[in-house]
């Protein structure tokens, strides 16, 4: 297992205050490596200084061009309109080019890259989060041994206008593949009764997971990732990896297969779970 983290250079404060947080109230006893991702190469600073909150092993990675840039098939100008319009109404960081494919690379790339295949298990860690409380059990054995895929800590309604067409998309998945999805997937929670069957946007706020790269490297989720990516709306309009996420582990896993990590207290800008 590992611990990782896509981060900038310019973030390395950030990233100090959540490794010394989750040094102190986990990783101390554990151990687990810490890996940097990044689209631009680490600078010396940002190694020796996170090298330094750690007893653990670092690992630093850079973000291969092809996994960080607008694919072939997306019409530039339509790109570009998004980007005008998502800003000109205000979604947050709807104008910003690198949160595209910030989102995509969270959704379909960061377990593709080769520093990971040596490693069952992630937990995602953001510059600037907290964490509250003593973990006092090694929540990746935990995973394990109760056949978990996939972990969380928070659920938001995130700004529906970044992923209008994502629900209908993923209908057309599901009626293509019917195969995929799981015989036990329980839609109950994401489905707005009141609104004709639409997807409520409740989703797991992914900046805090613990999870399966199995998971994420099966046939079904690839699959997956890749009908949405073709349809561009990570670029036409601005899918997140949380709602991707969210509906990917409701339509191939068993709800027995995710997990609550109520008791583990953290915070990541003004959203909080405090147990
Ligand atoms: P928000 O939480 O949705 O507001 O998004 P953030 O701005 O916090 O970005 C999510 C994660 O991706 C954080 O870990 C950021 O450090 C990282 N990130 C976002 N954009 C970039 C980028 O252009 N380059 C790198 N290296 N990391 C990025
Ligand atoms: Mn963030």
């Amino acid at each position: 297992a590992a611990l990782i983290s896509l981060v900038r250079n310019s973030e390395l404060e950030g990233i100090e205050q959540s490794m010394r947080h989750l040094e102190a109230r986990f990783n101390h006893k554990y151990n687990y490596p810490w890996i940097f991702f990044n689209d631009v190469p680490f600078d010396d600073t940002f190694k020796a200084r996170t090298q330094n909150l750690t007893s653990a092993e670092c690992f630093y990675a850079t973000v291969p061009e092809s996994h960080w840039s607008l694919p072939k098939w997306i019409d530039e100008s339509r790109f570009i309109s998004s980007l005008e319009y998502l800003g000109a109404i205000g979604v947050g960081k709807g104008w910003m080019i690198s949160y595209r494919h910030m989102c995509r690379w969270n959704s379909g790339f960061f377990y593709k890259h080769p520093i990971l295949d040596d490693y069952d298990w992630y937990w995602r860690v953001e510059p600037d989060v907290h964490f509250f409380c003593d973990v006092d059990y090694d929540p990746f054995t935990f995973m394990e041994e109760n056949n978990l895929k996939y972990g969380f800590n928070m659920n938001i309604l995130d700004d529906a206008r970044s992923f209008p067409s994502m629900w209908r998309q993923t209908q057309e998945f599901m009626s293509e593949y019917p195969e995929f999805i799981h015989p036990e997937a329980d839609f109950s929670w994401i489905i707005d009764h009141k609104n004709d069957g639409e997807y409520n946007n409740c989703q797991f706020f992914s900046n805090f997971e613990i999870g399966s790269l199995d998971f994420f490297r099966s046939k079904t989720y690839n699959t997956y990732f890749d009908y949405i990516d073709r349809k561009g709306g990570f670029y036409y309009e601005r899918f997140g990896d949380a709602p991707l996420h969210t509906l990917a582990v409701v339509l191939f896993l068993s709800k027995r297969e995710t997990h609550f990590f109520r008791d583990i207290g953290y915070q990541h800008d003004i959203n909080k779970q405090c147990p």
